[in-house]
């Protein structure tokens, strides 16, 4: 892109108030129908924040070999889930898209190589929650895909770019869970009391969010047995990382709920800014 391509681009783009970034905890995908603790304090997550321009998701479940932003213009609601009541699968989360935004995402991200993506909708890491946190779906949405072939610490600095969309009026939103362990899930029991390397885990990464202890987080499989029980498969977990990565120095991190559903789902969420 020339240089004055790359101007008439940021026009388009004025600067904002730095929104918040946030970051949920999205277990099962009967959250989505559910009045519980969770769905009742993630209800009053959106009632706090300002209303953005657009929201780009960073989904537990949009994996790519590369790094893909959706740019469909009316994604559809993905029902990528079995054995759920049917009501569940009748649900639609109505947003647009933001092909624009999605563009000016590409343009953004220096670190990798990305593609645009003209046909993903939204997955139920991201309708599940925003039917919550926006009831309205009067706010464009669109998703960026975690690229299975890069380590954590190239997540982490690709993810820092981003931290520029939050002044452009884009609200980050990295949906997954600190602690997932499907193989272990009690399954039938939302409220079970939580195995003791989950509580383990979920306190360390707790403190650690709290202390900026960045590089520990990224390298959480040093972490020991608690780690391995809890992050079995990493793509729960890099959705927090993509919100952490957006943190500035002055700013604060919010915890905004914490807790367990069926033992081995952490819904801890925080807020940046
Ligand atoms: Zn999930």
């Amino acid at each position: 892109m020339k240089l004055h391509e790359l101007n008439n681009l940021t026009d388009n783009f004025p600067s904002t108030e730095k929104f918040p970034a946030i970051f949920v905890g999205h277990g099962s995908p009967m959250n989505a129908i559910e009045e519980n603790d969770f769905t009742r304090n993630l209800k009053l997550i959106g009632k706090n924040l300002p209303k953005p321009k657009a929201i780009l998701v960073i989904s537990a479940h949009w994996q790519t070999i590369g790094t893909f932003i959706a740019s469909t213009k009316n994604p559809q609601t993905i029902h990528d889930f079995g054995g759920f009541p049917e009501e569940l699968y009748r649900i639609k989360y109505p947003a647009v898209g933001s092909p624009q935004f999605a563009n000016f995402v590409k343009e953004t991200i220096t670190k990798t190589e990305t593609k645009l993506d003209t046909s993903m909708g939204l997955d139920h890491g991201a309708w599940t929650m925003l039917i919550h946190l926006f009831p309205n779906a009067d706010v464009p949405v669109f998703e960026l895909s975690l690229d299975c072939a890069i380590s954590p610490q190239e997540h982490f600095e690709l993810a820092q770019e981003l931290t520029h969309l939050r002044r452009k009026g884009v609200l980050i939103l990295g949906s997954g869970n600190i602690v997932h362990n499907l193989r272990l899930l009690r399954w039938g029991n939302e409220n079970a009391t939580p195995f003791d390397w989950a509580l383990e885990f979920d306190e360390k990464v707790k403190s650690n969010l709290l202390d900026g202890s960045f590089y520990e987080l990224i390298a959480y499989e040093k972490l020991g047995t608690a780690a391995m029980y809890s992050v079995p498969t990493n793509e729960h977990y890099l959705p927090m990382l993509y919100t952490l990565a957006t943190k500035e120095k002055d700013e604060e991190l919010k915890f905004l709920y914490e807790g367990f559903q069926y033992a081995s789902t952490s819904m801890r969420c925080f807020r940046i800014g």
